[in-house]
């Protein structure tokens, strides 16, 4: 039975990501030190993945040890979302820089396979659109996003140089912007802050004029385009996301839309070296896993809808879920 860890385990994707290894037979260890992951999102597990499921809370920049064999890690320890790394600074670069050499050199140790959770932040504010995975970045190294952007620029360069100089299988998969079931309701970011605002009838802020672009993927893609990604043989970083890129502020009106709400839009300041745009360029995922997003957006936004009333004790209305209806 193959045996992985999968560090951030207890986090929005982490834990799907526990969930798809568990179906798929392995025996996995999540860690987690829950600064941002919660172990409400692993909870099932520990029944339906039995003894093949086991939790470990633990920071992963503090030296590794691991009993027995392994044979892949999936390093997803990190915080993510803008407002976290803002509050987490120190821990962001922390875990992106020494928290990859922790889990690299336990890969090394088990000649297990790593896969590294990067992202489409290593392109900053890009000044090419879409963008492909050749595209080196615009980055501001000093800014506030630098501390996330840097970390996992630098996290990308050791796990190079690990696959070079060692010889370690490693993986890098860029994630852009990905939502689901679990995303954290008040993570800050723009997809479960303005579903919240939405479902409590408050007005949703919309950040600068919003024609900034992003394009968001279903959990469930995503997942499946990591699995792909672990079990081929690609060893540069390959984008994984939803290239459907819409304005923030049609955004909004898609999820007041969506949830069925009345609020309006509110105006607000745009953060420091927010991205004017982001799109992936997935044509290397296309050719090397035969891989693109299956769920379309107001399908996965009815999805998430379910989990946002739960999480929020907000019912459904009625007569029938206005976000619901196929
Ligand atoms: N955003 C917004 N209102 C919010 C939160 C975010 O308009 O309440 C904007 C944010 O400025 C950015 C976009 O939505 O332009 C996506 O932000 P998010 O925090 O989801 O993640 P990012 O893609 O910037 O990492």
């Amino acid at each position: 039975m193959p045996r992985t860890l999968i560090t951030g385990g207890a986090g929005f994707l982490g834990s799907h990501l526990c969930d798809r290894f568990i179906e798929e037979g392995h025996s996995v260890i999540c860690m987690d030190n829950l600064i941002t992951g919660d172990t409400e999102n692993i909870e099932h597990l520990f029944e339906l993945g039995q003894d093949r499921f086991r939790f470990v809370e633990y920071d992963v920049t503090d030296y590794l040890h691991v009993n027995g064999d392994l044979d892949y890690v999936l390093h997803f320890a990190s915080p993510a979302a803008p407002d976290d790394y803002l509050e987490y600074p120190i821990q962001t670069l922390k875990v992106g820089a020494l928290g990859t050499h922790k889990a690299l050199g336990l890969a090394k140790a088990k000649d297990a396979r790593l896969l590294l959770a990067s992202t489409s932040e290593v392109y900053g504010d890009p000044l090419v659109h879409p963008q492909p995975e050749d595209y080196w970045g615009n980055v501001n190294p000093v800014g506030e996003r630098g501390v996330y952007d840097e970390a996992k620029r630098f996290a990308e360069a050791l796990a190079m140089a690990y696959h070079r100089y060692h010889g370690v299988e490693t993986r890098i998969v860029r994630i852009f912007n990905t939502y689901g079931p679990r995303i954290r309701v008040d993570d800050g970011r723009a997809l479960p802050t303005f579903m919240a605002q939405a479902l409590r009838g408050e007005p949703l802020t919309v950040y600068g004029d919003g024609s900034q672009t992003r394009a968001f993927c279903y959990v469930d893609d995503l997942v499946e385009g990591i699995y792909r990604l672990l079990m081929s043989d690609v060893s540069d970083p390959v984008n994984l996301g939803n290239p459907d890129e819409i304005t923030i502020k049609e955004f909004a009106e898609e999820i007041i839309e969506v949830t069925g709400s009345d609020s309006g839009i509110t105006y607000e300041p745009l953060p420091a070296d927010d991205p004017q745009v982001r799109q992936p360029d997935i044509t290397k995922a296309k050719e090397h896993l035969d891989w693109t997003p299956q769920v379309d957006r107001r399908e996965g936004l009815r999805r998430t809808l379910d989990y946002f009333r739960k999480q929020l004790g907000i019912p459904a209305p009625a007569d029938g879920e206005v976000g619901s209806q196929p």
